[in-house]
C-alpha cells in the first residue's frame, strides 16, 4: 500500500492526498512530487546528473551491472511483477529492465527533476514519483525493491535499507549494488558525493538491521579489480578529471565487456566473488 510520508496513515485514494493529516503531494507534469521545500534544496546536483546523461548504456561497466541485476532478478524473484527503484537517476537500469523483462509493472522514484524527466522518455511505460529514500511511501507494496548505487550517496544508509524493506511485499525483497572496499576509495568518490565505499560485512550487516533475510552477496567487477587499482596508483597526485574514468575506447570498452560476460557467467554458475569494485546484495523479506 502507499503511506502517507507526513503521518504514516495508509492512503486509501488513488490521489496522493491523507485523510488522516491532511498532507497532498504536489502533481507536477502528472509527476507526484513527495519532497519538501528542504529535501528538494538539497537534492543530488543536476551536475551529477549531467554527467550520467553522458553515459553510454552500451560502456561496459553499466552494460554488465545492468545485465547481472536483470539476471539476479529472475533468479531469486521468478514471480516478480512489480519492481520499483528508488533513485532511479535518468533511468538506465529501469530501461534494461523493460528490455529484458517487458512482464515487469515498473517504478521508479528520484530526487532530481531532471532525472524524472529524462526516465520518462527513456522508459514511458514506468510510473514515477519524486520521492526521497529515506522517506518512501509505501509498504508492502513491491514484489522487489531494488537500489543500484545509490545507499552510498545516503549518511542515513540504515534508515534507507529499512525504507526499501518496508517497500517491499513478504516473500519478495531487497536488491541492492554499492562500490565495495575502502582502499578503492578515489577521488571520483568524493567527486560522486559519496558517503563511503561498502565492506560486504557492513553491507550484511545493513540488510538484517532491516529485518532482511541475505540470500546472494557477491563482488562483481573483480576480474577488472588490478585494473582499478593500477589506475588508482598511476592518477595518485593528479588533477581530478572524474570523466576520464568512464571514458574508453570503443576497442577497450569490447575487451573490458568480454571480461566482465565472463566473471558474470561465473557468478550465475554460482561462484561468490570475494573482492571486486562493487558489491550486490539480494535480500528477502519474510
Ligand atoms: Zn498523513
Amino acid at each position: 500500500m502507499r503511506v502517507c510520508v507526513a503521518c504514516g496513515n495508509a492512503l486509501q485514494t488513488p490521489d496522493w492526498r491523507c485523510a488522516a493529516c491532511g498532507w497532498q503531494a504536489q502533481v507536477v507534469d502528472g509527476v507526484a512530487t513527495l519532497l519538501s521545500e528542504g529535501e528538494i534544496a538539497e537534492a543530488f546536483s543536476g551536475e551529477q546528473i549531467d554527467n550520467l546523461d553522458a553515459v553510454d548504456p552500451r560502456h561496459f561497466w553499466f552494460a554488465a551491472r545492468n545485465q547481472l541485476i536483470a539476471w539476479a532478478l529472475t533468479r531469486q524473484f521468478p514471480h516478480a511483477r512489480t519492481v520499483l527503484e528508488v533513485g532511479c537517476g535518468t533511468g538506465p537500469v529501469l530501461r534494461s529492465l523493460a528490455d529484458a523483462r517487458p512482464d515487469l509493472a515498473l517504478t521508479g522514484t528520484e530526487v532530481s527533476d531532471h532525472g524524472l524527466r529524462a526516465t520518462a522518455r527513456v522508459v514511458p511505460s514506468a510510473a514515477l514519483v519524486r520521492a526521497d529514500t529515506r522517506s518512501l511511501p509505501y509498504d508492502q507494496e513491491f514484489d522487489v525493491v531494488g537500489a543500484f548505487d545509490v545507499l552510498e550517496h545516503i549518511p542515513e544508509d540504515g534508515e534507507a535499507m529499512r525504507m526499501l524493506a518496508r517497500a517491499a511485499r513478504p516473500g519478495g525483497g531487497v536488491m541492492v549494488t554499492v562500490p565495495q572496499h575502502r582502499w578503492l576509495w578515489s577521488p571520483v568518490d568524493d567527486y560522486s558525493g559519496h558517503q563511503r565505499r561498502y565492506r560486504r560485512a557492513e553491507l550484511v550487516a545493513l540488510a538484517r538491521a532491516a529485518g532482511l533475510h541475505v540470500v546472494l552477496v557477491t563482488s562483481f567487477v573483480s576480474l577488472l579489480l588490478p585494473l582499478m587499482l593500477l589506475s588508482r596508483v598511476m592518477n595518485r597526485g593528479r588533477a581530478v578529471e572524474p570523466r576520464r574514468e568512464f571514458a574508453v575506447s570503443r576497442r577497450a570498452n569490447r575487451a573490458l565487456m568480454t571480461v566482465m560476460r565472463a566473471e558474470l557467467a561465473m557468478i550465475r554458475a554460482g561462484l561468490s566473488w570475494p573482492a571486486g569494485g562493487s558489491l550486490l546484495l539480494v535480500a528477502k523479506r519474510t
